[in-house]
């Protein structure tokens, strides 16, 4: 080893979802992506897309955007950040909050990035088991910690927690800042927004990605208190001042604008989730209830790796994790109506067969 590389910032990257080429027969159900298109509106957006302003930088503050999502959220442009997905949202919001020398606390289970950025940025975390049913139990947050972070609705989970137990563990820790992860959100949970009246220590960190089908453009954004915002601010400017790119800006202000067609596609994608909860019941498939648009399901007999794997070779693509507790388990997300009857039938075969 070179005597430079003890100056390296050695890190264990996050691994995110294969992005398989589009194979004609490919069903993707690996990544929690939308499986509609945006709205209508973005694709006229698109058009109005300027090749001339790409000599120029876009607006820093992302001023329509923000406008945007603070009209539709009922709240100040002044309580709002946006960055390039909520990746980037909640690893600024780790930087700038979560400065202590006490843990930071989140699931055991969760959203597998939050021990990359506390790794990446050095800050001491701990992670609090779920129960056998994968609940968070809100009494395992009121400990000393130099803050909480958790997903509404979990992933890999699906499970939503009520806003009474977010709010149990808002009370216990007014002393630190309180991230609620709210990617999956729209698909069945209840917002936190609600509390931020009260809580100042509270910031709500959504996304574009899922229920508004753009994961493409990279669009996420917080919404908290207008000094937690503030804060989030100057170490973004510290940073990167120009993160979002024009077309973004411009897509994503079109996106929030078309609130009808929103709820229509999030409607979509609940009934068919709550069809294919049936569907995988029958064919012998085990999970929590969730509410997001994936279901985290495992088979009575067959094992979850073996399946990934069978799926793989047929171009069904869904997510395993080869991790402690959740390795016998599959994340499938919620494609279209036509896809997920792909993916029972290719179940109904490999069942059969293995049966036999
Ligand atoms: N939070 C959770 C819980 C997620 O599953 C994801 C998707 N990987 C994200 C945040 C980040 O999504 P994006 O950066 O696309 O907004």
């Amino acid at each position: 080893m070179s005597k430079w590389e003890n100056n390296v910032r050695r890190v264990v990257p996050y691994v995110a979802g294969e992005q398989p080429k589009n194979q004609p027969d490919m069903v993707k159900l690996n990544t929690n992506e939308n499986p509609y298109p945006p709205s209508p509106k973005v694709a006229e957006a698109l058009q109005k897309i300027s090749i001339d302003d790409m000599r120029l930088y876009p607006d820093p503050a992302a001023t329509d955007l923000v406008n945007a999502i603070a009209e539709q959220y009922q709240v100040k442009p002044s309580q709002v950040f946006v960055g390039v997905g909520s990746d980037d949202v909640l690893a600024m919001a780790f930087q700038t909050f979560f400065n202590s020398d006490k843990p930071i606390l989140f699931p055991d289970i969760t959203y597998s990035f939050y021990d990359v950025w506390a790794d990446c940025f050095r800050i001491p975390y701990r992670q609090i088991p779920l129960d056998e049913n994968f609940a968070i139990n809100p009494a395992d947050y009121a400990q000393e910690n130099g803050g909480i972070v958790f997903p509404n609705p979990n992933a890999p989970t699906g499970l939503a927690l009520s806003l009474d137990v977010i709010e149990e563990i808002l009370r216990s820790n007014p002393d630190v800042v309180v991230i609620v992860d709210e990617a999956y959100v729209d698909f069945g949970a209840e917002s936190a927004l609600s509390l931020l009246g009260r809580y100042e220590n509270l910031l709500v960190v959504q996304t574009f990605s899922k229920s508004r089908a753009l994961a493409g453009m990279r669009i996420g954004y917080a919404i908290g208190n207008e000094k937690l915002i503030s804060f989030l601010q100057d170490v973004k400017y510290s940073f990167n001042s120009y993160t979002m790119n024009r077309t973004s800006i411009a897509l994503g202000v079109a996106a929030v604008e078309d609130e009808a067609y929103h709820q229509q596609i999030v409607q979509k994608i609940v009934e068919t989730r709550e069809w294919s909860k049936e569907e995988l019941k029958k064919r012998g498939f085990h999970f929590a209830d969730s509410s997001s648009n994936f279901i985290f399901a495992r088979h009575e007999t067959i094992p979850a790796k073996e399946l990934f794997e069978a799926l793989r070779e047929k171009h069904i693509y869904v997510r395993y994790f080869n991790k402690p507790r959740i390795d016998n388990y599959l994340r499938i997300t919620i494609g279209t109506r036509e896809q997920m009857q792909k993916l029972f039938d290719f179940l109904d075969r490999y069942i059969t067969a293995v049966s036999a």
